[in-house]
């Protein structure tokens, strides 16, 4: 069975985490001599790298997965933190005989493994619990491309009420630093200009290695090569003095900062067991505009969380209107089964959900309009990542504020970075002419 099995085909789900993920699992396949299809008909292995921060993905994954019949002659897998819950891991069990390999993010690298035994006609369904140590050295297929991202940290400590990550992924686990700016030199020398270092929370980097954030950075900031340095997520209550100096000493770390608020609310915060006040945020932000003016700030922003009234939510808009978010991502609150959130009874009606997300969007979207247009006349250093997606006859990149910026220009200026006067501020992006290259 499967003797003749040549290609893969991954479906990602979710977040940043997980498209890192997928490709240290497409690199493990390929030193296995597995090809990647982009087709999942022509692919001999589907694997659906799944998320469980929304229930949105999960149905879809199980709506895809649907569409193979039992005793389908593809090998269907199933991994990521979805089946790190316990009743999800059952149900594929019991409901979903065409799965024929399931395993979590912690018995990744015995990929190789379990799909032999896949192949010699076993059902391989294992999620591990937990690994004392983080597994070095595994291959990775990355996108090519003048950016990659590098995990720094695994897992998450803080339990968030409504969030289900630290029951998938587990405890917070920081990588040695010595392996991570290993791995970014590598990335460095194969050509990649941009880092972004991944964690759940980045900011409590090495706690549980006696280091810390910051001195990670400053260490980053000395890669030949390296030439932009970005990071994501942070937790408001770990953002330390240290890393708002890190922004004003290291010349590679751009301006911009994405810091998750959730609620303007401190009733609604606590809530969400966040540990940290609107004020205590405020701080924050005043602090960093201080050390850098120009700093870029996006957040994330939950709507109709349980017991939010009408005025928690107002304290969430007048929250948003004092820091004048460059973006936000806003999200619906729904309830994740096995979350303390999804326990508390006075969940919020679904229309009143949406007219106040109705409401926050509109904000957000006349904030976002207004600094991009205030960008106007200025002149940005802009890496030039591509061909824009909506017109090809244009080249694609990012301000160091991370904002979107499209304008005309040679192929090969792909890779460089270059000089940009903006001549238009719309919603989501920009647009400009260009003025020479940065040496
Ligand atoms: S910080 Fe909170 S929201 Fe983020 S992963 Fe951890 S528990 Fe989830």
């Amino acid at each position: 069975m499967h003797e003749d099995i040549k290609l893969y085909a991954i479906l990602t789900f979710g977040c940043q985490m997980n498209v890192r993920d997928s490709e240290t699992i497409k690199g493990i396949l390929e030193n296995i001599g597995f090809c990647e299809t982009e087709d999942p008909a022509k692919a001999d292995l589907i694997l659906f790298n799944t998320c469980s921060v929304r229930e949105n993905p999960e149905r879809k994954v199980y709506g895809r997965i649907q569409q193979y019949k039992p005793g389908t002659d593809k090998i269907i897998g199933i991994c990521g933190c979805m089946v790190q819950q316990g009743a999800e891991f059952e149900y594929i069990k019991n409901h979903l005989p065409q799965v024929s390999l399931v395993f979590g993010t912690h018995n990744l690298h015995e990929l190789p493994q379990l799909i032999e035994r896949v192949m010699l006609g076993e059902r391989v369904l294992e999620v591990w619990e937990d690994k004392k140590d983080l597994i070095e050295g595994l291959p990775a297929k990355r996108e090519k491309g003048v950016k990659a991202f590098v995990n720094i940290s695994f897992g998450c400590n803080n339990f968030c009420t409504y969030c289900i990550v630290p029951y998938t992924r587990g405890r917070e686990k920081s990588r040695q630093k010595q392996h991570i700016l290993e791995e970014i030199t590598d990335l460095a020398r194969n050509g990649y200009k941009e880092i972004t270092l991944l964690g759940q929370n980045v900011n409590s980097y090495g706690k549980d290695l006696g280091t810390d954030f910051a001195s990670l950075l400053k260490a980053v900031q000395n890669i030949d090569g390296i030439e932009r340095i970005r990071f994501t997520t942070s937790h408001p209550k770990d953002l330390s003095e240290d890393l708002i100096q890190a922004f004003v000493e290291l010349p590679k770390l751009c301006e911009h900062l994405h810091l998750p608020l959730q609620s303007g609310s401190n009733r609604v915060l606590k809530l969400m067991n966040r540990r940290y006040t609107a004020e205590h945020y405020l701080n924050l932000v005043e602090k960093l505009r201080q050390a850098v003016p120009d700093i870029a700030l996006t957040t994330d922003l939950i709507v109709g969380f349980p017991g939010e009234t009408e005025a928690d939510f107002k304290e969430t808009l007048d929250l948003v209107k004092q820091v004048g978010y460059d973006s936000a991502f806003t999200f619906i609150y729904s309830p994740r089964k096995g979350t303390p959130a999804a326990q508390i009874k006075e969940q919020i009606a679904e229309d009143i959900k949406k007219e106040r997300i109705y409401r926050l969007l509109e904000l957000q979207n006349q904030i976002s309009s207004d600094l991009n247009q205030k960008c106007v006349g200025q002149t940005v250093e802009v890496l030039v990542e591509g061909l824009s997606k909506t017109d090809t006859a244009k080249l694609t990149g990012k301000t160091r504020t991370n904002k979107t910026i499209n304008f005309q220009g040679g192929k090969e200026l792909i890779g460089q970075t270059v000089l940009v006067k903006v001549t238009t501020g719309k919603l989501s992006s920009l647009e400009g002419i260009i003025e020479g290259s940065v040496l």
